[in-house]
């Protein structure tokens, strides 16, 4: 288990001090243009407090899937040149990650200024966290920051390798995920309601073990929710089903009640026809889905049921959307639960990936407490898993 207290940019002095930030510099490019600026803009916290102390600041990030070779399509030039308009400084770029530009530029570096390396993934031994990549990665600074918490379920060189040879501390944005969604597991205001969507219980199942445990409800909907209703007995017609996980729905459930753990599935749905956006649909009860009716979405009963469950809880946790939400017509359970959350009042955290998408382009986002910045690192760490990026971190004394 990992520990949470982990020492942050404050708890370390950076004065005059060559500082290694791995950011999460990874944002969707078009034709060599950012088409989504988010993440640069994440990182500006972080990387002013080290500028505004003194630091020289060496970022370093992944951009996409180079394969451990320089390719100038996953060139972090665009984000330099971004990075230098949002800091309101020149962001001096390398040509290279450990090479002679690299290291040239970093010996060269002074206090209050700022260089990206290029991208780290050019290096197959970046994914390989082999440690002399590591170490000639450390060997340019005097102090790591891992500030990328989308990659820190990753044991990679500059995600956790480099701790091995620096003080390691985390910047604002693995602090925040950390102390919010470490206090919600470890110490969660009651009660501590989480509701899990998407589609496969087999992604899901580390998450539902880890939070049975310590949720007082667990509410369960989209496309999972048809293999609980399956276990239970229920026709599901050509819902979305894993037969092979039946009989650990069966022992989910057995395992919540045994806790005093209220489970709560769908009692309605919008069942189509197809697996398609324009397909037709009609509103039926769990137990009589007919032959030939997929559900797609939860119904108006669950919607309340589901909203009801929320009013008074101390804490939330939602991941995975209720129903295929990239379509109007199986959006609204979606809507309907981001609206109940946004109201409950609650500690809201929003566990990354699709829901945290959804929470965002239905305008919820400044409603939250916290939408987690990792899809994958955010459901392993509510999994209870230990982050290789957070682990490598030094523990607060
Ligand atoms: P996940 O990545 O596991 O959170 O799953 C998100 C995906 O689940 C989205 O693409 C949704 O379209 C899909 N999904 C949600 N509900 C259903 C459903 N009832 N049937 C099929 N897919 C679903």
């Amino acid at each position: 288990m990992t520990s949470y207290n982990k020492k942050t940019v404050e708890d370390i002095d950076v004065k005059g001090k060559k500082v290694l930030v791995r950011c999460d510099f990874n944002v969707p490019l078009a034709d060599g243009k950012i088409t989504d600026d988010k993440r640069i803009r994440e990182s500006v916290k972080t990387l002013k407090y080290l500028l505004d102390n003194g630091a020289a600041v060496i970022a370093c990030s992944h951009l996409g899937r180079p394969k451990g070779e320089f390719n100038m399509k996953y060139s972090l030039a665009p984000v330099a040149e971004r990075l230098s308009e949002l800091l309101g400084q020149k962001v001096i770029m390398a040509s290279d990650v450990i090479g002679e530009d690299a290291k040239a530029k970093a010996a060269a570096l002074k206090p209050g200024e700022i260089m990206l390396l290029e991208n780290v993934r050019f290096h197959k031994e970046e994914e390989k966290n082999d440690p002399a990549f590591a170490k000639e990665l450390a060997s340019m600074a005097e102090i790591y920051v891992n500030d990328a918490f989308g990659t820190a379920h990753r044991a990679h060189a500059s995600t956790a390798g480099v701790a091995d040879y620096l003080p390691a501390v985390c910047g604002y944005l693995i602090q925040k995920e950390i102390s919010i969604m470490g206090k919600a597991l470890e110490d969660p205001k009651r009660p501590f309601v989480a509701i899990l969507g998407g589609a496969k219980v087999s992604d899901k199942i580390g998450v539902i073990n880890n939070l049975i445990d310590k949720v007082d409800t667990l509410i369960i909907g989209g496309g999972m929710a048809y293999t609980f209703m399956r276990a239970m007995g229920n026709s599901i017609g050509t819902s979305i089903c894993e037969e092979d996980k039946l009989d650990l729905a069966r022992e989910m459930m057995a395992k919540a009640r045994a806790k005093g753990v209220s489970f709560i599935i769908p009692v309605d749905n919008i069942v189509g026809r197809e697996y398609k956006p324009d397909t037709p649909f009609m509103r039926i009860y769990s137990d009589a889905i007919p032959d030939g009716w997929m559900g797609l979405d939860i119904g108006p009963t669950t919607q309340e049921l589901f909203s009801k469950s929320l009013i008074g809880a101390g804490t939330v946790v939602w991941n995975g959307p209720m129903g295929v939400s990239e379509w109007d017509n199986f959006a609204s359970g979606t809507i309907a639960v981001a609206q109940a959350v946004a109201d409950s009042g609650a500690i809201s955290i929003i566990g990354g990936g699709d829901s945290a998408a959804a929470v965002e382009k239905l305008g919820f986002a400044d409603k939250m407490t916290h939408i987690s910045t990792g899809g994958g690192a955010s459901l392993e760490f509510l999994e209870g898993l230990e982050l290789p990026g957070i682990a490598c971190l030094n523990d607060k004394d």
